[in-house]
């Protein structure tokens, strides 16, 4: 007979009681999952209203126009050498010591040389 969970034994109704159990840890998981999406959607539209009255107030006092901002987002986008919308540092070889360090690190991880010192990376 199979059983979901053979560890935890029981009788013939165990496999579909530890079924169900793990299905209401799915659920309660994917509610968490869920409200942490809506609490960060909730940041990201504040972030970006505080961008754009960053912008208008940029704009309107140094007489900018939003050809001069499309410019620099392009500008900006591809310093990474791809047009994605995104600016973010991809896995790169170390100067110092040449080995591959991935974007997740700041540093190399084998000789500590900072790879990665921008205030707006994620
Ligand atoms: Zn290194």
């Amino acid at each position: 007979m199979f059983r979901l969970n053979s560890n935890y034994g029981g009788g013939a109704n165990s496999g579909s009681y530890t079924g169900s159990q793990a299905a209401s840890r799915a659920e309660s998981k994917a509610t968490a999952v869920e409200c942490q999406v809506k609490a960060l959607r909730a940041d990201l539209a504040r972030s970006l209203m505080i961008s754009e009255a960053l912008w208008e107030l940029l704009r309107d006092r140094a007489k900018l126009t939003e050809e001069d901002l499309h410019k620099k987002l392009y500008e900006i986008d591809m310093r990474d050498g791809v047009l994605d919308g995104k600016n973010q540092r991809k896995a790169q070889k170390c100067p110092d010591c040449e080995h591959m360090v991935s974007s997740r690190h700041p540093a190399c991880i084998y000789c500590g040389k900072v790879m990665d010192d921008s205030v707006f990376s994620i």
